[in-house]
């Protein structure tokens, strides 16, 4: 691969190893570009996230190498059931040539390590925070803290794959803007000796319980909360599902749930330059739905072949990666709104008018159209 400059240190730096950096990082690395991700851990993330694998997601884990690796370890999610008020409104099958699989984000993140080690063994650097990257025009500069010395790298391009938190984008400008969609969740991931392949949505008058099936003989509860996004102990945790269900869930009142906010943003530009926002760090979606990793992972993929042209052409033309990300991320948080708003505490005609949707939704006309929609069809 051609190097635009040849002074510079890499062709592309990526910042942060979350599972959209390193995606990105495995699938340059598998054509020869010069690539190195820095990331400010030097453990592993502890946090319990994403679980649904779409697609659209899966097609490009495959295109990083990743692909059966990641079957092997998922369950396979056979469909979906949306309950309220004790019955079934809507039940969805998702067909074998379109799966959506479960496995815990921690081991997708495993898997993408594993990958960019066998392809680039010195490729990440762990405990390596970026304090500042700049556009000079041909090139950009990358100033990294490795905790004992501070330093300058020199790159083609920097993507700036820092989470939904980004330090950076602000510093370079680009905006986040507040998008529709936004409540408090609780969530748990309690042992269950049959877990199933169904995942339940109860969609009732009071708020939103999901249930995900999990590899490992595992199940996740969500419950939704409104405003209220503080800690919640475990005995309301389950008494609050067992209330909305109908029926006492099959763990004890020692659950641990972690409280999260979904919300959603969008920055206002995702290229600055050579500097391109990828991930969180370009869009925030609701969990709900669970798109936010997917969407990542497919911006990657576009983002990769944008590079690749780029280091090709010398040139840093990537418009067509901007306004396709920019695209995508707004459908994607329309879905989410709505996927949100099906989950929110209603009463009278509009929990009625609901549960007509969801009906006609789930009926024989609509039922595959609306897989369709939960699997991401079309991104
Ligand atoms: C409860 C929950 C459930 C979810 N479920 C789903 C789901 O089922 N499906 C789905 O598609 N999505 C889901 N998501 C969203 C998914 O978790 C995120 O979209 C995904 O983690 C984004 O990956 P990322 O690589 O963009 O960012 P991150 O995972 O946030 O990674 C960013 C990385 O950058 C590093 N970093 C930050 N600043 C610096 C710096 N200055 N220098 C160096 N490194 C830095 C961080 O340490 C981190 O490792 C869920 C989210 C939550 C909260």
């Amino acid at each position: 691969m051609a190097i635009t400059d040849p002074v510079l240190d890499h062709d592309v730096v990526v910042i942060g190893a979350g599972p959209v950096g390193l995606l990105l990082a495995c699938l340059l690395a598998q054509e020869g570009v010069d690539t190195v991700v820095c990331e400010r851990r030097d453990a592993v993330d502890p946090r319990s996230r994403a679980i649904g694998i779409h697609p659209p997601g899966l097609r490009e884990l495959a295109e990083a190498g990743v692909g059966t690796a990641v079957r092997t370890e998922a369950l396979t999610l056979s469909g979906g059931e949306v309950r309220s008020r004790g019955r079934v409104l809507a039940a969805l099958a998702f067909p074998p040539e379109r799966p959506v699989l479960v496995l815990p984000q921690q081991r997708t993140h495993a898997l993408l390590l594993d990958r960019l080690a066998e392809l680039s063994p010195t490729a990440l650097h762990g405990g390596c925070t970026v304090r500042a990257v700049r556009d000079e025009g041909r090139f950009v500069r990358i100033r990294v803290d490795d905790g004992h010395r501070r330093r300058e790298l020199t790159a083609a391009f920097a993507v700036v794959a820092d989470g939904v938190r980004s330090g950076l984008r602000g510093e370079l400008g680009l905006g986040w803007r507040r998008r529709a969609g936004r409540s408090g969740y609780a969530m748990a991931d309690v042992p269950d000796p049959d877990p199933g392949s169904q995942a339940v949505l109860h969609c009732g008058p009071d708020g939103l319980v999901e249930v995900f099936p999990l590899p490992g003989g595992r199940r996740r509860w969500v419950l939704r909360r409104g405003r209220d996004a503080g800690a919640m102990p475990g005995d309301r945790f389950r008494a609050e599902i067992a209330a909305r269900i109908g029926e006492d869930p099959p763990f004890g009142a020692d659950v641990e749930p972690v409280s999260f906010v979904a919300a959603q943003h969008l920055a206002g530009a995702v290229v600055r330059g050579r500097v391109a926002l990828l991930g969180d760090a370009a869009h925030e979606i609701s969990p709900i739905g669970g798109q936010g990793m997917n969407l990542g992972w497919v911006d990657a993929g576009r983002l990769a072949r944008a590079l690749r042209a780029g280091l090709d052409r010398g040139d840093a033309d990537l418009r067509d990666y901007a306004r396709r990300t920019l695209r995508s991320a707004r459908d994607a948080q329309r879905r989410s709104a709505f996927y949100m708003a099906m989950g929110a505490p209603a009463d009278g005609i509009v929990l009625h008018g609901r549960e007509a949707l969801i009906r006609a939704l789930g009926s024989d006309a609509l039922r595959d159209w609306a897989a369709g929609l939960v699997t991401m069809r079309g991104v």
